[in-house]
């Protein structure tokens, strides 16, 4: 059971930022509001994540470790309407298979906490009592401990921290309603604080994208034949002083997409050098069923049924926004 795991870890696990990427999302799905990530040494050594979610039921922590178990699938119609951001059952299985792992949650039903530990080669999970509030705790520890190549391939604390302070970014923006703690080796490091009032978006916002952005930004919000464009754009001159700031959601999922990126640029046009990217933050809302998600097994590629549709309507609305900004 083991060695099948690996293998799909192989997919999902490159490094300590997916791991922590996977299990926040599980984190969310779960409805949690606040989420704490721990860190020691970039995640080799440890990484915890903290929720106050739903928890998972004791009967369902063995279930929970092993492969190809989802609580959130139940139909191929589930498959087409995909709204939750974890769906194939794979992450926990995967992570358990190339480190030491530890489930422990409670549920608002269960007067108590249990813990999940899966061992040897067979991972035969074994449970026991644990004091836990309602929610659930997925600590990782020794990453890579049985499979020498990958531990190899992780670069230094730094760098692997680097990776997940992005992935907390990323999430930052893509969840203004949930409190997100990350620290590292017992350091606070950011503390991004739940908040729907403009206001409370702006702060968020400066504290990823620093102040610089939030200043120069234009803001738009666009609808048109059941699409919704709406975020943060830098006008062309604050752009070429942020190269590195490119931030795309789709229903909520960050997304990394040639189609989105090229409307972007094209929006820009020659007012940006033929490198710049742009920089913004952009979250594109449609129908379920006008997307898929499913390409790529970390998730971060759409395919768009209406590929010109979505392309124009974003040219279209940033060209418009870039039209009354300064140059
Ligand atoms: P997936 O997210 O694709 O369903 P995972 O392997 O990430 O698969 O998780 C397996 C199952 O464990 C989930 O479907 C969910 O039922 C449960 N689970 C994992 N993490 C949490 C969490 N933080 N809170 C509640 N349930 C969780
Ligand atoms: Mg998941």
């Amino acid at each position: 059971a083991r060695l099948a795991n690996q293998i799909a870890a192989g997919e999902v696990v490159e490094r300590p930022a997916s791991v922590v990427k996977e299990l926040v999302e599980n984190s969310l799905d779960a409805g949690a509001t606040r989420i704490e990530v721990d860190i020691e040494k970039g995640g080799a050594k440890l990484i915890r994540i903290r929720d106050n979610g739903g928890g998972i039921p004791r009967d369902e922590l063995t279930l929970a470790l092993s492969r190809h178990a989802t609580s959130k699938v139940s139909s191929l119609a589930d498959l087409e309407a995909i709204l939750s951001l974890g769906f194939r059952g794979e992450a926990l299985a995967s992570i358990s298979s190339v480190s030491r792992l530890v489930l422990s949650a409670r549920t608002a039903e269960q007067e108590q906490g249990w813990q999940a530990v899966a061992e040897g080669r067979d991972m035969v999970v074994q449970l026991q009592p644990a004091s836990h509030p309602v929610g659930t705790t997925v600590e990782v520890s020794d990453l890579f401990f049985n499979t020498p190549a990958r531990r190899r391939f992780m670069r230094t604390e730094k760098t692997e921290f680097g990776h997940i302070d992005e992935v907390l970014r990323r999430i930052a923006l893509s969840r203004f309603d949930v409190d997100l703690i990350l620290r590292h080796n017992g350091k606070p490091v950011r503390q991004y604080r739940a908040g729907r009032l403009p206001s409370q978006q702006d702060k968020r916002l400066a504290a990823v994208c620093g102040p610089a952005f939030v200043a120069s930004a234009l803001k738009f919000d666009s609808e048109h034949h059941g699409l919704r464009l709406w975020g943060w754009l830098a006008p062309p001159s604050a752009a070429r002083a942020q190269p590195d700031l490119q931030y795309t959601y789709v229903n909520g999922r960050m997304m990394r997409d040639k189609l989105l990126n090229h409307a972007v640029r094209q929006a820009y046009g020659e007012r940006l050098p033929a490198e710049g990217h742009g920089a913004f933050v952009l979250y594109l809302e449609l129908d379920a069923r006008e997307v898929d998600v499913n390409v790529h097994p970390a998730k971060h590629e759409v395919r768009f049924h209406q590929a010109r549709l979505v392309h124009d309507f974003i040219y279209q609305v940033l060209h418009q926004a870039l039209a009354e900004a300064p140059v």
